[in-house]
């Protein structure tokens, strides 16, 4: 299941980015915003389902995550047009070849977060 390393990913770095801030009994991570391309092929039903048994207990316990998908994008090597690949086609719409190069929809990212 890969949403599970995804999860355990996020909390990497959400670890990673309070770990300077002061953090009291009661302060909680009430809302992440996330960024997750395509690509990556999240189900975001397991994804929350993972974030929730993995964060039981500690200050992420039941932060919302709002989860924004990018699109996948792709950049033709022989002709250089960028085309939208959502639908997983690595084939150039102009020319025709399929010498892409992926350009976005491999983000794992976390936006932002808020702390309460
Ligand atoms: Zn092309």
């Amino acid at each position: 299941m890969h949403e599970i390393s995804i999860a355990q990913s996020l909390i990497d770095i959400l670890n990673d980015n309070i770990k300077d801030i002061p953090v009291e009994n009661n302060t909680r991570i009430v809302n992440i915003n996330l960024k997750i391309g395509k690509l990556m092929a999240v189900v975001p039903e397991s994804l929350e389902f993972c974030f929730e048994v993995l964060t039981k207990g500690t200050i992420m316990e039941g932060a919302k995550l709002n989860i924004e998908n990018i699109s996948i994008k792709a950049k033709c090597n022989n002709c250089g047009h960028e085309f939208i690949a959502d639908d997983y086609l690595f084939v150039c719409v102009v020319c025709g070849k399929s010498d892409v190069e992926v350009i976005s929809g491999q983000e794992l990212q976390i936006d932002n977060f808020e702390i309460e």
